[in-house]
């Protein structure tokens, strides 16, 4: 039976949002959430920017030392041969090669300097490149694949999959699909290729969630798997994407969608309100009152007569356990009154009582100081109990981020 993937953007998309960033510290304990959540893949970023190569390097090496569970790693690059070969050297093992398809795109973005021919001709040599260079999985995105012909989207498919590659990206760049048409689009397009269509929604139109959910059981009905591009707290260009954990609630507690879909990653939302509230601190924008699942009002009943039907039986006015979605961070930094922390212009002595207090065993306390110091000094704010605790288990790995400093 096919069965549903995540595959995280997070580190690619979200992280390309106007007026937001992450320190590469921050994307490292993305994959690190995103391990711990158990989606299959995290596209961590830009392996040919120069500025993502150390952070590549500290995830390939985090990854091998089992730091992010079994997540896949992946990177992101245009559908060039030369993106392609200049970054493979790096390690990654899994790929998305980005290339627009529609008319729109290739007559005022590309301008004619590429003709569909061509597009489909520039794309294919990548995905060979790849291949070539031993790549292990390889998705090819169709940028505004909405609103590309349907018949070029088939033979734009067709010719990633006899290229090598194992899947194709349905990119809602603009976000104006709508669940009956992408629905449609997927099951016709992934019957037609026999390969996945992988979903790639923006909230533009507020229904990322919904296409994807759609989209995916397109990929269902036409017997193949699918794979559903999120971000956390639906972070994104614009108006966002996906958002990662409502994506897994509603395939998990949808009407007419929970009993007939399987879903093949071993999903652990026990730490999704550790993640959501770490990504709002990380990115510094707040989630939502009203944001699924983790917002604070997720759970809170007030008014007279659903007040007293949750007191009766929280069931009442509730769709799943707020259980599910584990614990809420607690974090040595937030504590009010006297305390003693940790960070950029520390010392050992306020170190050691952090980590003690923490419960961390430090195995390498002179490197892990210098961590702590470092990673304070890229974030700009505190660090998590989850960021320390992580610096504290993988120092060496971690140490990849800072070359000519510590690596
Ligand atoms: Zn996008």
């Amino acid at each position: 039976m096919p069965r549903i993937h995540f595959l995280d953007v997070t580190n690619r998309d979200g992280v390309q949002t106007a007026r937001t960033g992450l320190s590469k510290f921050g994307k490292t304990m993305v994959n690190f959430y995103l391990g711990k959540l158990g989606v299959a893949q995290s596209e961590i970023g830009f392996p040919f920017l120069f500025h993502e190569v150390p952070y590549v390097r500290a995830q390939v090496a985090l990854a091998e030392a089992g730091a992010f569970g079994d997540l896949r790693l992946s990177g992101w690059t245009r559908a060039v041969a030369g993106d392609v070969t200049a970054s493979t050297p790096l390690g990654l093992k899994h790929y998305n090669l980005s290339i627009s398809t529609s008319d729109q795109m290739l007559r005022n973005k590309f301008r004619g300097k590429f003709d569909r021919a061509a597009v489909v001709a520039e794309m294919v040599g990548a995905v060979r490149a790849a291949k070539e260079a031993g790549v292990a999985t390889v998705g090819v995105n169709a940028e505004d694949g909405s609103r590309t012909d349907f018949g070029f989207l088939t033979e734009f498919a067709l010719a990633a999959k006899e290229a090598g590659a194992d899947r194709v990206r349905y990119c809602d760049t603009i976000g104006g699909e709508t669940p009956g048409r992408i629905g449609e689009r997927f099951a016709k397009l992934a019957s037609a290729v026999g390969m996945p269509v992988e979903t790639h929604c923006h909230n533009d139109l507020g229904m990322a969630v919904a296409n994807s959910v759609a989209g995916a059981l397109g990929d269902l009905d036409a017997g193949q798997d699918a794979w559903i591009n999120t971000c956390v707290n639906g972070i994104g260009e614009r108006s966002g994407n996906a958002d990662l954990v409502s994506t897994i609630l509603a395939l998990q507690n949808g009407f007419g969608v929970a009993d007939r879909v399987e879903i093949g990653d071993p999903l652990d939302l026990s730490w999704a309100r550790r993640f959501a509230y770490w990504a709002a601190y990380a990115f510094n924008q707040p989630l939502a009152i009203n944001q699924p699942g983790v917002g604070r009002n997720a759970f809170a009943h007030e008014s007279g007569i659903h007040a007293d039907g949750a007191l009766k039986d929280h069931r009442n006015y509730e769709l799943y356990d707020e259980d599910v979605l584990g614990p809420f961070p607690a974090d040595w930094h937030e504590r009010r009154g006297r305390v003693v922390l940790t960070g950029e212009y520390g010392g050992m002595a306020g170190f050691r009582h952090v980590m003690d207090g923490l419960g961390v065993t430090v195995a390498e306390p002179e490197l892990t100081f210098k961590l702590v110091q470092l990673c304070n000094a890229s974030t700009g704010r505190p660090l998590t109990d989850d960021e320390l605790r992580l610096i504290a288990a993988y120092p060496h790995q971690l140490a990849l981020l800072y070359p000519g400093l510590l690596a």
